[in-house]
């Protein structure tokens, strides 16, 4: 784990790594790509030029959204789990949330955190298809599925503040 509090400026987090964003023009269309350590965010030379953070946190949103789905259904599919609707949110403290309906909330930020840790948060959400609580048995079977999670929840009460500072929720 990289040492997050100390994020150099045009940087970001990004499932746990710090990536650099280096930005270029040319004369193909827009596009942010991650290679390795590094965020291209390139502007098309003729094109408006968006601020570099929208564009982070767009990139960032997106991929939250790819990446929970996939690992929703995954982790579903192992405890032959039936879930409904997943809504990415832009929720100001709350990381996810779980309704009577079954329908799934998560906060785009997790995308910051490790891999483990986000997966820690939807195996969370969808042990509570279970248990709509957080008793002993809730608990259990989050640990059929997460045997480390008693340090990934730690992590998100530990970090998780820095990753709502680092995007403070849009008023
Ligand atoms: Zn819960």
């Amino acid at each position: 784990m990289e040492d997050i509090l100390h994020i150099p400026k045009g940087s970001l987090l990004y499932r746990g790594q710090i990536l650099a964003a280096e930005v270029s023009e040319s004369l193909r269309k827009p596009s942010v790509t991650p290679c390795a350590d590094i965020l291209h965010i390139n502007y098309y030379v003729h094109g408006p030029k968006e601020p570099v953070r929208e564009i982070i946190m767009k990139w960032l949103k997106k991929e939250a959204r790819h990446i929970l789905y996939e690992r929703t259904a995954y982790f579903a599919s192992l405890k032959g789990l039936k879930y409904g609707r997943i809504a990415i949110k832009d929720q100001s403290s709350r990381w996810g949330s779980c309704s009577s309906l079954s329908n799934i909330n998560y906060n785009w930020r997790i995308i910051m955190a490790p891999d483990t840790v986000l997966d820690y948060l939807v195996i969370h959400e969808l042990t509570h298809l279970i248990h709509m609580n957080h008793s002993a048995d809730f608990w259990h079977e989050v640990e059929s599925m997460d045997p480390c999670y008693i340090q990934h929840r730690q992590w998100l009460r530990d970090k998780g503040k820095l990753l709502f500072q680092l995007f403070p929720k849009a008023r």
